[in-house]
């Protein structure tokens, strides 16, 4: 069975589509974006996958891609077209290629035009092409740059795309207005520019007097995505990955989880903020020694109970409520936070020191 994930980047509006199979667990990433590294890393995490290979469609210039980034966290390899024009990629792909997954390929074709570089992955059967920025939903990307080449373009769509099957659905790298899929049919019968019965000369004149403003992130895009988004810059900043004071890592669901091991054996130079009600921290789950009692609902009002010296790690039952509590400590200022993953089900489960309760 296929395993499938459309992503979104808020500030680029880019997709980044998840791939992978069921039974080997093996998986693809095509596009993703720096920003999102620690979010697609706990997905892959969380889903059990390994992931091969990030796969670019381009070199973009709107942002710049995680695969550097992925591939020190993940291991994966880095592959996109021989013609980009790209530096440090494990593979280079051409025309025809295919990239396997498990028991599934996607097949490399070469769809020039918006760069010369641009290539659209289409799955093993023709149930799906992403199409990068050569054909989006109603639309297709700019031909103003980046070697940019209208006629090019309007061969690559014609003759490598609306050539699919009609129901094959297009999955494009952006999309400004929320849409999230089309299909070849659609766009054959109803893209502005490319559709219905819209000539190669008729495609150029439309998109020779596009007037489109230089894209803000462009100066620094395209020289790191050349490079495979090897960064100049610090990691990703969008999780407490790689947090000084402990194994911390981040959840798909955006919260800062350790293990419980961890935290037993570092319990002396922690504190640990117990958020369950009164009958349950003396009841029959009973608590982890030391830990500082306040409920949930009692804990916005009680902020300054907690200690700023040590990092906090925060429990309840199961960590649901916990994981509101990290973020009630977060919004209050403290830094150093952590959800125990699992709650004291799990800390129990794994045998782990607890005090009061039932044995
Ligand atoms: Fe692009």
């Amino acid at each position: 069975m296929l395993i499938f994930r459309q992503l979104f980047d808020l500030q680029s509006s880019t997709y980044t589509y998840l791939l992978a199979d069921s039974a080997s667990r093996e998986a693809v990433l095509i596009d993703p974006v720096f920003e999102h590294v620690q979010r697609d890393s706990a997905l892959i995490r969380e889903l059990e996958l390994t992931l091969l290979y990030t796969l670019e469609t381009h070199v973009h210039a709107d942002h710049v891609t995680g695969a550097s980034a992925l591939k020190e966290i993940l291991a994966s390899r880095i592959a996109l077209s021989e013609t980009s024009g790209a530096e440090g990629a494990d593979r280079y792909l051409a025309d025809r290629d295919r990239v396997e997954f498990g028991d599934r390929y996607l097949e490399v074709r070469a769809t020039p035009g918006h760069t010369s570089g641009c290539i659209t992955y289409v799955l093993d059967d023709e149930s799906r092409a992403f199409t990068g920025d050569c054909l989006l939903i109603r639309g297709c990307g700019r031909t103003d740059f980046q070697e940019g080449d209208p006629r090019a373009l309007y061969r690559s769509v014609h003759g490598r795309v609306f050539s699919l099957p009609g129901a094959c659905l297009i999955l494009p790298a952006h999309d400004y207005r929320g849409l999230t899929a089309s299909s070849v049919e659609e766009e054959k019968r109803f893209n502005p520019r490319l559709g219905g019965a819209l000539s190669e000369d008729d495609f150029v004149g439309f998109v020779s007097n596009l007037g489109l403003a230089h894209p803000r992130q462009m100066d620094i895009a395209v020289p790191a995505n050349k490079k495979c988004g090897r960064p100049a810059a610090p990691a990703a900043a969008d999780g407490a990955d790689g947090a000084a004071w402990g194994p911390v890592y981040m959840t798909f669901a955006g919260v800062p989880e350790i293990e419980p091991h961890w935290v037993e054996e570092h319990l002396a130079e922690i504190a640990v903020l117990d958020v369950r009600e009164d009958e349950e921290f003396t009841g029959p789950l009973g608590h982890i020694p030391g830990a500082l009692h306040i409920p949930l609902g009692k804990l916005a009002g009680a902020v300054e109970e907690v200690p700023r010296d040590r990092p906090v790690v925060a429990v309840c039952r199961a960590g649901g409520r916990s994981a509101r509590a990290t973020a009630i400590l977060g919004q209050a200022g403290l830094e150093r936070i952590a959800n125990l993953a699992g709650g004291m089900l799990r800390w129990r489960d794994q045998g782990l020191l607890v005090e009061g309760g039932e044995r």
